[in-house]
């Protein structure tokens, strides 16, 4: 192989390069991401805990997907507009709202009152569609009982809406919530893409000695916990059955 033939070798295997390393890079950015929100282990409670906190950095590797995905429009034109998840793209189950939920709930992205007594939580997450597209906009309407395991029935203590931000991304300050007699410790939500049927469902903590016996405890709902400076921080994606 002369030189001229050998330059021309290597420029086609470069640019090979270029277009498969962000493939990959979507694909399995996309797939971890459906593992998150839907495919926890039915084992134990803190098996399950244990998978998220080993998944917690396939959620850097998302961003930069994303980022590079967006970054390159000669590769992403050919790929399809909105990656498909393959196998790990079942929507987040949904599960009974209970009778304590409020309507015309505050908004706001902080639970937190002075002198409230709990641990404090900041839950933060991000809502897709089935296809891994964030839902921009999307509604989401938590409610959970204060530390004593308490709902407030009669104002809005300790309930709040808020709107995914463009990337679908949510934050939440709150406490870790109490328990109530018959429950493993959860925090309520109604979640909603623009224009889309609503989601009702519970998020659980990994590590609870109640999760097992809970009659409505699901795994799939496990939200990712770990210790913070001042509390607790906790992960969840909600995945809508949106197309
Ligand atoms: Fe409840």
């Amino acid at each position: 192989m002369d030189s001229r033939a050998m330059l021309k070798f290597s420029r086609r295997f470069l640019w090979h390069k270029t277009l498969l390393v962000p493939l990959a890079a979507v694909l399995a950015a996309c797939s971890a991401l459906g593992r998150r929100g839907s495919e926890q282990p039915a084992s134990t409670a803190q098996g399950a805990a244990a998978s998220q906190r080993s998944e917690a950095p396939s959620s850097a590797t998302q961003t930069t997907a994303q980022s590079s995905d967006s970054a390159q429009p000669a590769a992403a034109t050919a790929l399809p507009a909105t990656p498909a998840c393959e196998d790990d793209d079942d929507p987040t189950p949904p599960q009974t709202a209970g009778p304590f939920y409020t309507p015309n709930t505050p908004l706001r992205t902080s639970l937190l009152e002075p002198g409230m007594a709990g641990t404090r939580l900041l839950l933060s997450g991000q809502v897709l569609s089935t296809r891994c597209t964030p839902l921009a906009g999307a509604l989401l309407d938590f409610w959970h009982t204060n530390d004593a395991g308490e709902y407030d029935n009669e104002g809005y203590t300790f309930r709040g809406h808020q709107f995914a931000d463009d990337a679908g991304r949510f934050t939440l300050e709150t406490i870790v919530p109490g328990i109530y007699p018959g429950r493993t410790r959860h925090i309520h939500v109604r979640a909603q893409a623009p224009n889309q049927p609503v989601l009702t469902t519970q998020l659980y903590f990994p590590g609870e000695s109640g999760n097992q016996g809970d009659g409505i405890f699901d795994p799939a709902l496990l939200v990712t916990l770990a210790d913070a400076a001042n509390g607790k921080e906790a992960q969840f994606t909600f995945v809508l059955d949106v197309p």
